[in-house]
Order: structure tokens, then C-alpha cells, then sequence
């Protein structure tokens, strides 16, 4: 079998180290080309020792430097790069066959969109890239022929149980709706009084995912739902009326997709992402990702409920900017971005961040969206925005 050669953009994050854990299990199928990390420079230097990547990518010179020392004392040659352009060049570097796109937020678009001109096979779990720019790199994926695999669980879940000729469009291939399910985070049950004190800390601890805490307070606020309906709108051509948000707190079904003749189909399993980023490494094939069976005995019952819109707006804010499209989806993300920022750092409480974000879409209007430097330009204008709002409160 042919060596599949991965580059692992963001490799010292959460996904990054469960994608490193599913090629450590199978060393005849796939190794490491690439490792990029943004900090946490240790952990980024002992994957290299563990994999023994050909390049590995940093923020700045003197990162490179020092890893590249480090690495060579113990007998090494990858050679370390650094910067946004070196992260583009690793992703579209002709001997990766595939790019897992594991970058935080809007940092990850330009990497994510090198990798998919280049026509790799692109593992996707940096949804913002697909929420600032979905039009574009959906069309660019059309040109170059690249396949771009979903890593978040739901969208794995949704790909796996769509028709292979979904890409025709949901009506002709027999689809009514896709039902996105949500854990509802770790306030789900929370008053809107409890929300206004809650801390990074809490937002942090999710109840049934381990995640970065970027992601981990876009579950307590929802938004993440809210980015996820855009995402799912790109990746299967559906219409925002057409993805509806279930709330499912055991997340054992990842999501499901409703078929005209009343069938209903879910992919189920344990909340673990070695799940999806196995299924897409592999697919069409399956290969073992570490994660155990799913004992539907112990965890006896499967509840779903209706989220909240009032106590979680940023769902209804995100789909409202899906409706509205052109650049409404990158204003709500940057703005987003820095309000969780700011909650993280504790300038905010939890509750502004919709009110953040609410600001930022109204004091610019949305354009249509004709190339990347456009969509950066709303993106840059919507954090000046948000950054305006906080340095006004304070
Ligand atoms: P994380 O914070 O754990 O890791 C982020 C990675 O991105 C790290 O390697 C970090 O070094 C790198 N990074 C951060 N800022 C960067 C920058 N400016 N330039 C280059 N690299 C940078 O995040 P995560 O939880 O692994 O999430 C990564 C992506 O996957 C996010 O888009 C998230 O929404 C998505 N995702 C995560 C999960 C999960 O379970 N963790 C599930 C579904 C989707
Ligand atoms: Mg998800």
C-alpha cells in the first residue's frame, strides 16, 4: 500500500493531536509531511521526534530557529519554516497527499484555501474557512478537484449518510432536511440571570468534548451551532431553511439526514473525533481510529429538544447571516472571534459576546463576495467594530 503523506496544519491542537494519534495506528497507511503549530513549542517538538515530519512550520524566525536546533541535536533533518506563506506552501506541497486543516479560526482560511487550489484531499476541520469564504473555496474545490472531507462530527455524520450524488442538489437526490444535532454546551440549563456571571472556566468545561477553547466557548454560546449551519449550507448545498438545529445532550447521534419518503438516517458513535478524522483519512475505507464501541445499553436513553433561541442568540444571529450570505458570514465570525477573545480574557462577560456580535452586523453592511481580499477586508473591518464596542464599554 502507497504511504499516505499528511500534513497536519495546527498539529498541537486538540484535533491536531487526535489526527497524530489515528496515523501513529497505522504506520503502513500513513505518516507525517508536515506539523505546524502556533505556540506550545514543546509539544510541537515532540511530535516531530514521534513522527519525524519533512518540514515543520511556526510563527516566527526565532521559533524556527530554535526547534531546528533542537530537532537536529537529536538527529533530525526536518527543516523548519515559519510564517502564514509557509503554512500555504506545506499545504499545497506536491508530495502531500493530504492536508488536515486543523488551524483555529480565520488564521486557518488562507492554508485551507491553498490546499484546496492545489486539489489535495482536504480534511476539514476548520469550519471559519468555510463560513468567511464557503462560495470560494467551494468553487475553488470544483476547479482544482479537490475533496474536501468533513472532520467536525456532525458534518462527518451528514456526509456519511447523504447519497454519494448529493452534489447534484438535496431535491434531486431525495433529501428534505438535515437535522444538525447539538450537545447545547455546558449552560444548557442555565437561567439567563446564571449567564451573566459565568467564567472562561465554565464555558470551557464541556460536558461530553475535550476541544480548544475557542470552539469549547462557541458550544456554550451556541454559536458554534450557529457556524456549523453555515458550514453545513456550503459543504451539501443546502439551504439555511433546511438545516434545522436539534439539541441532543448525550452526542452519541452526530446528526441525521431526512429523506422524503419519511426515512431518517444518523450516524451514531462515541463522542470522540478519532471517529470522523478516521472515517475521513480513510474513506472510502474504514480503518480503526482507537475509539470503543458504542454501548447503546449503558447509555440507555436518547433524549432531543428544541434550543433555546432567547438564552442562546448568537444561533439565531448565525442564521440570519447565512440568510442575508455575501460577506454577512465573515462579519458574524470576526466578530465573533473577538468577542470570545475578549470573554477569555475576562474584559467581557459571557453575555455580551451576542451583543458584540449583533453590533458588528449592524454598523456594516454585507457585500457580495467576488474574491479573498474582499472577505479579509470585511473581516478586517468587523474586528475594528467589535474592538470599537469593547473599547467604548471600557
Ligand atoms: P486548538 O486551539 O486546540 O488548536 C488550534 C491549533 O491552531 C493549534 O495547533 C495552534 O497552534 C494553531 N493556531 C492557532 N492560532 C494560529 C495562527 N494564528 N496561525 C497558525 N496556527 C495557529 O483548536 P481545536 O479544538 O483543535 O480546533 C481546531 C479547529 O477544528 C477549529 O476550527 C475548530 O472549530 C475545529 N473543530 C474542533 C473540534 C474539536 O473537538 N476540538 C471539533 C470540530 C471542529
Ligand atoms: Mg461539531
Amino acid at each position: 500500500m502507497k504511504l499516505s503523506r499528511i500534513s497536519v496544519l495546527g498539529a498541537t491542537g486538540s484535533i491536531g493531536l487526535s489526527t497524530l494519534d489515528v496515523i501513529a495506528r497505522h504506520p503502513d497507511r500513513y505518516c507525517a509531511f508536515a506539523l505546524t503549530g502556533h505556540s506550545r513549542m514543546d509539544v510541537l517538538a515532540e511530535l516531530c521526534l514521534a513522527h519525524r515530519p519533512v518540514y515543520a512550520v511556526v510563527a516566527e524566525q526565532t521559533q524556527a530557529h530554535l526547534l531546528e536546533a533542537k530537532l537536529s541535536a537529536a538527529g533530525l533533518s526536518t527543516q523548519v519554516l515559519h510564517g502564514p506563506e509557509a503554512l500555504a506552501w506545506v499545504a499545497a506541497h506536491e508530495q502531500t497527499d493530504a492536508v488536515m486543516a486543523a488551524i483555529v479560526g480565520a488564521a486557518g482560511l488562507y492554508s485551507t484555501m491553498a490546499a484546496v487550489q492545489a486539489g489535495k484531499k482536504v480534511l476539514l476541520a476548520n469550519k471559519e474557512s468555510l463560513v468567511m469564504a464557503g462560495a470560494l473555496l467551494m468553487e475553488a474545490a470544483k476547479k482544482s478537484g479537490a475533496q474536501l472531507l468533513p472532520i467536525d462530527s456532525e458534518h462527518n455524520a451528514i456526509f456519511q449518510c447523504m447519497p454519494g450524488d448529493y452534489a447534484q442538489g438535496l431535491s434531486r437526490v431525495g433529501v428534505r432536511r438535515i437535522l444538525l444535532t447539538a450537545s447545547g454546551g455546558p449552560f444548557r440549563r442555565f437561567s439567563a440571570e446564571e449567564l451573566k456571571s459565568v467564567t472562561p472556566e465554565q464555558a470551557c468545561a464541556h460536558p461530553n468534548w475535550s476541544m480548544g477553547q475557542k470552539i469549547s466557548v462557541d458550544s456554550a454560546s451556541m454559536m458554534n451551532k450557529g457556524l456549523e449551519l453555515i458550514e453545513a449550507c456550503w459543504l451539501f448545498g443546502a439551504r439555511p431553511d433546511q438545516v434545522e438545529i436539534v439539541v441532543h445532550p448525550q452526542s452519541v447521534v452526530h446528526s441525521l439526514v431526512d429523506y422524503v419518503d419519511g426515512s431518517v438516517l444518523a450516524q451514531l458513535g462515541n463522542p470522540d473525533m478519532r471517529t470522523p478524522i478516521a472515517h475521513a483519512l480513510a474513506w472510502p475505507e474504514r480503518v480503526e481510529s482507537g475509539v470503543g464501541a458504542l454501548e447503546l445499553l449503558a447509555i440507555g436513553r436518547l433524549d432531543f429538544e428544541a434550543p433555546d433561541p432567547i438564552l442562546f442568540p448568537c444561533l439565531g444571529l448565525a442564521r440570519a447571516a447565512a440568510e442575508a450570505g455575501g460577506t454577512a458570514c465573515a462579519i458574524l465570525n470576526a466578530a465573533n472571534e473577538v468577542a470570545v477573545e475578549a470573554f477569555l480574557n475576562r474584559r467581557v462577560g459571557f453575555t455580551a459576546i451576542p451583543v458584540i456580535i449583533e453590533h458588528a452586523l449592524a454598523v456594516q453592511a454585507a457585500e457580495q463576495v467576488g474574491d479573498l481580499e474582499q472577505v479579509m477586508q470585511a473581516d478586517k473591518l468587523a474586528r475594528r467594530n467589535a474592538a470599537a464596542w469593547l473599547a467604548n464599554k471600557s
